[in-house]
């Protein structure tokens, strides 16, 4: 098992432990790590696990008018989220975040590779504010929680292990979530279980259901940037979207999530609540976001992108000579398999 965003997958092969999950004070080749659950130790980070040190790390804060629109970025196209089937989905609390795996033979199209999907999970608060949990802030305001929707590029390597450490390997949904007067309906089939799995190390089997309809309803509008896992090991592998629309949680989900679970194993002698799951916004640095849409033109029509092949590596590699960008153009960028550490800044 490994780690990825904070939360353990079953895909990798055995033995594959990419962050110590917890640190064994027993095994001296374990070294003393730090806090990995809430804010506490994230500045340490870097000393274990170099990438947390990068240039082009996540959560970001996306400043709108900073950003560059960018009209050739084609809607998001969920493939089979809405086919769920009728085998159960698995929730699980794994310390660090809840966490349920999605079938690859779900993806998302409009990314310039295919991507089959990994898993789910969320990031959220304490309670005490439904303004803090986001880790993506968008002209410097967070929300209340966060929806990462992780995927590996399935056209270019073989599982998300392999993905996972290269520079064009994962693609992230990332869905800002706000409170609002009604239940969702889509989130309740989560947080409905969430007293199931209060503990560490809980998994709870809950019903299948349409995965499609934990998006907002716009998928035009979106953030566009080259950035990280919010968790070690922090590779910068990660080709995210932030949606500009969010979704609404009642006051009451919202709550169930930022005070029902804990990070502790159950009958633990000192209990720990699992809150505060999000990473600190991070330096931008030389990177762009691109953005789908217009300030002021927030549902527009699409006719245009639907022009351009999907996924296609004849578009990103022809983008940079159609683009006056002054820093490497994200397509460019991903579509040039790059060393970890390469300096965003080079000119195409
Ligand atoms: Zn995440």
């Amino acid at each position: 098992m490994f780690s990825l965003c904070g939360l353990t997958i079953n895909y990798a092969p055995p033995g594959l432990t990419l962050y110590p999950n917890p640190p064994n004070p027993q095994n001296p080749h374990t070294p003393h790590t730090p806090s990995l659950a809430g804010h506490m130790g994230q500045p340490q980070w870097s000393e274990f696990f170099p990438d947390c040190g990068g240039s082009g790390q996540s959560p970001i804060n996306v400043d709108a008018a900073q950003s560059k629109y960018e009209p050739r970025l084609a809607t998001i196209r969920p493939l089979g989220y809405s086919q769920h089937g009728n085998e159960p989905f698995t929730l699980s609390n794994n310390g660090h975040t809840v966490t349920m795996p999605l079938p690859s033979w779900m993806g998302v199209a409009g990314l310039p590779w295919q991507f089959s999907a990994v898993q789910l999970h969320l990031h959220w608060g304490n309670g005490a504010s439904v303004t803090t949990g986001s880790e993506h802030t968008i002209n410097g305001r967070s929300t209340a929680a966060e929806l990462h929707i992780v995927h590996y590029n399935s056209e270019l390597y073989e599982n998300v292990s392999m993905a996972m450490t290269k520079r064009d390997g994962l693609a992230v949904l990332g869905i800002l979530m706000e409170v609002g007067e009604e239940t969702n309906q889509a989130y309740a089939n989560i947080i409905n279980y969430l007293n199931r799995i209060r503990h560490a190390g809980q998994r709870v089997s809950i019903p299948a259901f349409d995965i499609q309809t934990l998006l907002p309803s716009d998928l035009h509008s979106y953030y566009r940037y080259n950035g990280s896992l919010t968790t070690p090991p922090c590779y910068q592998s990660v080709l995210w979207t932030v949606f500009s629309e969010t979704v609404k949680l009642s006051m009451p989900q919202l709550m169930k999530l930022d005070t029902l679970l804990y990070a502790s194993e159950e009958g633990a002698s000192q209990p720990s609540v699992l809150q505060d799951n999000y990473r600190a916004t991070q330096p931008i640095n030389q990177r762009v976001v691109l953005a789908s849409f217009q300030r002021g033109q927030y549902r527009r029509t699409i006719a245009a992108r639907h022009t351009l092949p999907h996924h296609s590596h004849i578009r990103a590699k022809t983008y940079p000579h159609h683009s006056g960008y002054t820093t490497t153009p994200l397509y460019h960028t991903i579509a040039t398999t790059l060393p970890h550490h390469s300096n965003h800044s080079t000119t195409p």
